[in-house]
């Protein structure tokens, strides 16, 4: 049995980034950059205004007060989108709005509320300005030729949005590893089916599903699996043929009808490592065949859950070329006491509200699924601790 660290190391050394294809910024959302991208642009492009105001010049406003207004003729105005032909002088001003280019001369915009009409073209500036207060600089955003994304960023809607305004039409990324998903287990139906005595409703493949793509993979689901060597080997060879990446639930314990690793063996795979120190998930499984590897989930739907998000998740965002592949983890107060009186770290699904308090989800048992549909995070809980409500824990969070 290994440790968490040593699985998921393990996992990432075996694996290298898929190739790499050109996409439209427009449609990289959650993609991972397999280059650095630069700005092809400033940002801003121009000079322009923060406010709905009048181009003016600083330094002729020194004396300006509500007690003593300046007054300024207006000699034009200028739209978003639009350049002012002509200048502005310490006598006039230009009527300007947010987003319109700075018109030549002018170093500062006086705010629409600090100023008054005047009537017969003039208005009347209430307020001092400092020199560039209200302009938006060219080039104070990005700089034409900077870096805007690292190779192994992921593209939030932060970055799209940075990239979109920076003339970044299209970008090198990482191949989404497709990503086939497979239960086994006799005792499982389709959902919508009737069930007969002893069966249960498959719900690993729904679940993970969403995770898969939020990870940026493709995922693919496949039928059940019955419990044979025969069925396990051919669902897995039909997987495997079709995928970067197979992803399997159940079948992987000590059971006499546990399969999966034997089949995986049998089409010529290696297991690189079976059983890792944790709660839910221990009879977890990792192996390779050339290019593509195998994720050995155990059945329990708690299991495969942790598992995924601990295990699989990285090496999904690693195929993809991610620098990041970690859960991103953050501090919180426990609302309720956590204890883990095992011999393994236990990942216990916590719901974090509103204000960062995390409270136990409920009955912790790896097929409880009521707790999971609560939880929106995980608490690593060392082995033999008891944390008392009111200490700080770290969250592990996920996309949902
Ligand atoms: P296994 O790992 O195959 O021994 O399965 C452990 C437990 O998880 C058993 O109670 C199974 O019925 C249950 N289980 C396995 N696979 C699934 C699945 N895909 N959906 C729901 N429950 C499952
Ligand atoms: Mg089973």
């Amino acid at each position: 049995m290994i440790s968490v660290e040593e699985a998921r190391q393990r996992i990432l050394s075996a694996l290298a980034p898929l190739s790499a294809e050109t996409v439209p910024v427009t449609a990289a959302h959650g993609r991972i950059l397999a280059e650095d991208t630069f700005a092809a642009v400033d940002l801003p492009g121009f000079d322009n205004s923060a406010m709905d105001g009048y181009a003016v010049r600083a330094a002729e406003l020194a004396g300006a007060g509500a007690q003593s207004p300046v007054r300024l003729r207006v000699v034009g105005q200028a739209a978003a989108g639009e350049f002012f032909a002509g200048e502005v002088t310490g006598e006039s001003c230009v009527r300007i709005f947010t987003g319109s280019p700075l018109p030549a001369g002018a170093d500062a915009v006086v705010m629409q509320e600090e100023t008054r009409a005047a009537g017969a073209g003039t208005v009347e500036i209430l307020e001092r300005v400092r020199a560039w207060e209200n302009v938006r600089r060219q080039g104070e955003d990005a700089r034409r030729g900077v870096v805007v994304g690292a190779a192994g960023d992921r593209l939030g809607a932060g970055k799209i949005g940075l990239h979109a305004a920076s003339g970044i039409v299209e970008a090198r990324v990482g191949r989404r590893p497709v990503t086939g998903l497979l239960a086994t287990g006799n005792e499982l139906r389709e959902p919508g089916l009737a069930l007969g005595r002893g069966e249960i409703y498959e719900s690993n493949r729904a679940m993970l599903r969403p995770l898969v793509t939020a990870a940026g993979g493709v995922a693919k689901i496949y039928p059940v699996a019955a419990d044979t060597l025969a069925a396990t080997r051919a669902a897995l060879e039909e997987a495997l043929a079709e995928c970067d990446v197979v992803i399997t639930t159940g079948g992987v314990s000590v059971g006499a009808l546990d399969f999966v690793k034997a089949a995986w063996t049998e089409l010529g795979g290696t297991v690189d490592f079976w059983k890792v120190s944790m709660k839910p998930g221990k009879p977890f499984a990792f192996g390779r065949r050339g290019e593509k590897s195998w994720f050995g989930l155990p059945g329990n739907p708690v299991s495969a859950l942790v598992t995924f998000l601990l295990l699989a998740r990285p090496a999904l965002l690693r195929l993809q070329g991610a620098t990041e592949t970690g859960l991103p983890a953050h501090s919180a107060v426990l609302a309720d006491g956590l204890a883990n009186r095992g011999d393994r770290r236990h990942f216990m699904r916590v719901r974090v509200d509103a204000a960062g308090r995390a409270h136990n989800a409920g009955i912790q048992a790896s097929h409880f699924l009521s707790s999971a549909a609560a939880a929106n995070g995980l608490v690593d809980v060392p082995p033999g601790t008891v944390w008392a409500a009111g200490a700080m824990a770290t969250v592990l969070r996920w996309e949902w």
